[in-house]
């Protein structure tokens, strides 16, 4: 059986591992010059590899710890614990172990104890559809009480949704909820956080030495400019003036850019894949030459910042790793059509350095040894108040081809735990469409871990 893929992010990757793992002959075509998408790294001036975006695993990410077992790459995890603040008019509090909530300053006794049992609540909710038509707002005044929402998760939210999240459903900040929580253990509930040494490319570029191994092969700067479809059945790729032939497509990739790629799809198809929109982000980083907050995440409360948090990942990753910088993360997510992404990487960083400067007074520009300014248009599906049914299938309704798209994997996070998952099922489901070849083992296919929410 012969399966092209398209995309060559963590997902693509991974269906094209499992895949070729059970003797499929896969190939996967990437557009630029190298795998990995939004988990790829940057070189800094000075050769020093960096994420471009922050990555961290969670202790609880059962399926990934898994899949680095698997590929002998274990031993290159490492995890840390972590602290967790907030920046509240003016000033950091930390959050980070019962004691430390219970003494939480912005909020008084009654609307603490309410916090707590929002994060309690959420971890026994498992009808996450009935969520599906309450709004967040709703949800978390019910849960939380309204002085907390206004004071905490409205400028969170606000920060996270580019100002409007009016139409978002209680299922969001449930999912982060139980993710969050699913790292912290015991009385103390401390946390820990975690990173592969070289990023998420370790695993990445284990998975494709795999697929070389088996036989498969990855085509670099390829970008896939149609998939040919006659008679309702997906055939081939057309890369440049050339049709590769395949027995099944998987395209993974963003839906606008899936929709792009067929042209020849029923029009309905098509019109329905044009529903899904998605959060942008330009994200700052900041290569500092000393340590900022000492916090993995402090979150922001104040709608005066332009940026959603502030992530020092050199709080869990050994500075040594990363040529003994300290890297700061600072995201804005964008709304498609917001003003933020004409701003110029000039201004945003003048705009960000000014905040920065206000935030922490100490704070000196010759820190900074290096600033730069990513940005990604398709980072987040924005998924809508009872929007589940828009979520397109795995199986597309052409034969032989296959959406795989983070976008499916709602209402859990997109992240590498739940992307290489998802990826673990659509090789399955591939699989089990071809009889020839032999399905995944059994205890392979999905380990169902405490935290995991099964969709
Ligand atoms: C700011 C930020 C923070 C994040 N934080 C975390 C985190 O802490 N933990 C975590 O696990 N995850 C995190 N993520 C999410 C994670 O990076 C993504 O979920 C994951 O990388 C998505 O992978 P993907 O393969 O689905 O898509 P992508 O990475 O977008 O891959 C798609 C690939 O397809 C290629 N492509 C596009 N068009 C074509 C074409 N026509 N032909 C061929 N190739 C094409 C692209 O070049 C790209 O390489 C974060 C993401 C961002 C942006």
């Amino acid at each position: 059986m012969r399966v092209g893929i398209v995309g060559g992010g963590i997902m693509g990757v991974s269906i094209g591992y499992f895949l070729s793992q059970q003797g499929a002959a896969v190939e996967i075509y990437e557009a630029s010059s190298t795998l990995g998408g939004l988990a790829n790294t940057v070189t800094l001036e000075d050769g020093v590899l960096v994420d471009r975006f922050y990555h961290v695993i969670l202790s609880s990410d059962s399926h990934l710890r898994q899949l680095c077992e698997e590929l002998n790459i274990a031993e290159r995890l490492r995890f840390r614990e972590t602290r967790m603040g907030f920046y509240h008019q003016g000033k950091i509090f930390s959050m980070n172990n019962m004691l430390e909530f219970l003494r939480f300053p912005p909020l008084g006794w009654t609307d603490r104890f309410r916090l707590g049992l929002t994060v309690l609540y959420a971890q026994f909710v498992r009808d996450w559809q009935r969520l599906e038509g309450t709004g967040v707002e709703e949800w978390l005044v019910r849960l939380s009480g309204r002085r907390t929402f206004e004071s905490i998760w409205r400028p969170m939210l606000r920060a996270k949704f580019d100002g409007g999240f009016e139409n978002t459903p209680a299922t969001y900040i449930w999912a982060r909820l139980v993710r969050m929580k699913s790292t912290r253990k015991g009385i103390s509930q401390k946390e820990e956080a975690g990173h592969l040494i070289g990023g998420y490319m370790t695993l990445i570029e284990a998975m494709a030495g795999q697929i070389e191994v088996n036989g498969g092969k990855i085509h670099l700067r390829c970008p896939v400019e149609e998939v040919v479809i006659k008679n309702g059945r997906a055939i081939g790729l057309r890369v440049g003036r050339d049709v590769h032939f395949y027995d099944a497509i998987v395209v993974a990739l963003q839906i606008p850019l899936f929709r792009r790629l067929i042209p020849d799809a029923d029009p309905a198809y098509r019109d329905f894949l044009g529903k899904t929109d998605y959060l942008g982000v330009i994200c700052s980083l900041l290569v500092l030459d000393r340590p900022l907050t000492g916090f993995w995440t402090l979150n922001i409360t104040d709608d005066r910042v332009p940026f959603t948090g502030i992530i020092e990942t050199t709080t869990y990753i050994d500075p040594e790793f990363v040529g003994g910088h300290h890297l700061v993360y600072l995201p804005k997510y964008t709304l498609p059509g917001s003003p933020w992404q004409e701003k110029s990487d000039e201004e945003i960083r003048e705009i960000w350095l000014r905040h920065l400067e206000t935030m922490f007074p100490h704070f000196d520009r010759r820190w900074v040894r290096y600033f730069l300014v990513h940005r990604e248009r398709y980072v987040e599906p924005l998924h809508g108040l009872n929007s589940a049914h828009l979520i397109p299938q795995v199986k597309a309704p052409v034969e032989n081809l296959y959406l795989a798209t983070t976008a499916q994997i709602y209402p859990a996070l997109t992240n590498s735990e739940s992307v290489t998952r998802h990826a673990r099922r659509i090789a399955q489901t591939v699989l089990e469409a071809s009889p020839a070849l032999i399905p995944l083992p059994v205890q392979t296919v999905i380990q169902t871990a405490a935290v995991d929410i099964d969709i």
